[in-house]
């Protein structure tokens, strides 16, 4: 089997969850570099091929054009089906991340493709028959499989599949860029969202505020425990409607999808919508007023107390054990 992987990079920097669909790769493919290729697309991202040695990709094709700096569903797909022409690959893998979910679905349109999406799993390693994905919020996991014998393509759900270290040299081949240029969607203006923040979506821990925050300002709380924990801050749709944060922090439905080691609720009731971004999140610890709220029945750790008191409490006795 040979498998090609596309890999996001933002603003020169890699993006972790990439190594999680080059990991996959290297597994389906018995750990045979020479059967794993990659795609690296954006503007004077050469340089960035040395961080993929040792994970088990044995090629990586180069797209680096000034043209390509920006996110473009019509040249990325372009550039994407130049790649698959060149490796032919049978799977063709991606993160179920906003850029995956935007381009996946144009990709698997003009390679006329079968796309399993936001796979949490994936069965029968031999020949990768289809996978596992959460529907209707994370009430229902359902099994999903390719029918027919063309390229299989998936986008993969962040932070799910672990890591392996695997050979390969990740040696770069340079792919012609020359007509992506495609007049019908150029990028006007990127605006960046907060900076220097940890990436929600890639965050290893998370601490999360609902509509109990009261305000914008009491999210402070959250900053100081997330500075000590080195933990992304999150928050219900409700803290975000009530303009307490960003739309960027929200958690679920219809915000961003998390999967952290470490998930802290402070004073989010446990909806269905909210549980549906978090709930396959390793250790949930919830803390609520309310012993009957419904976060407490997904959390690993309850605590029944006020937040403003809980979380600064937490925050002095992960700051003392970090400074022992
Ligand atoms: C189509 C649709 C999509 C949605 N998408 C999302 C989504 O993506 N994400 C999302 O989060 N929601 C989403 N929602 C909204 C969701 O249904 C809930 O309304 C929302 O999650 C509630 O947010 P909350 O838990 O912060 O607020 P509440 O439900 O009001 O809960 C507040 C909690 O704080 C506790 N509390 C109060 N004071 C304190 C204190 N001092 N210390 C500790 N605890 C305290 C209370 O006991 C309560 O449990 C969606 C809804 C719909 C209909």
């Amino acid at each position: 089997m040979k498998a090609l992987v596309f890999i996001e990079q933002r603003d020169g920097r890699l993006k972790s969850s990439s190594c999680e669909a080059l990991s996959v790769a290297a597994g389906l493919c018995g750990d045979s570099p020479g059967q794993v290729a990659g795609v690296l697309i954006g503007r004077d991202v050469a340089p960035l091929v040395s961080a993929l040695k040792g994970k088990g990709v044995g090629k990586v094709y180069v797209a680096s054009h000034d043209d390509l700096e920006h996110y473009n569903s019509l040249s990325y797909t372009r550039v994407m089906e130049r790649a698959v022409s060149a490796f032919q690959p049978d799977v063709l893998l991606g993160m179920a991340t906003p850029m995956g979910r935007d381009l996946f679905p144009r990709l698997a349109a003009r390679l006329d493709a079968g796309l399993l999406t936001d796979l949490t799993a994936i069965c029968d390693d031999q020949d990768f028959s289809g996978g596992v994905k959460p529907m209707y919020a994370g009430k229902i996991l359902a099994r999903v499989r390719y029918q027919g014998s063309g390229l299989k393509m998936a986008t993969l759900r962040p932070n799910v599949f672990p890591l392996r270290e695997g050979a390969g040299d990740a040696v770069p081949e340079v792919l012609d860029v020359s007509g992506l240029k495609d007049e019908r969607l150029q990028t006007i203006e990127v605006r960046q969202g907060r900076g220097g923040q940890i990436d929600l979506a890639e965050a290893t821990r998370v601490i999360s505020g609902g509509r109990a925050m009261g305000n914008a300002e009491n999210f402070a709380v959250l900053h100081a425990c997330a500075e000590v924990l080195q933990a992304a801050v999150g928050a219900s749709r409700a803290a975000v409607d009530a303009g307490y944060a960003s739309h960027d922090m929200q958690v679920g439905q219809t915000g961003k999808t998390v999967n952290p080691g470490l998930y802290i609720a402070c004073g989010i009731s446990g909806a269905i919508q909210h549980l549906a971004g978090m709930k396959t999140s390793r250790v949930i610890v919830a803390i609520n007023t309310d012993p009957d709220a419904a976060i407490f029945s997904v959390a690993d750790y309850g605590i029944v107390a006020d937040l403003f008191e809980a979380v600064p409490l937490l925050t002095e006795k992960l700051r003392a054990l970090s400074d022992s």
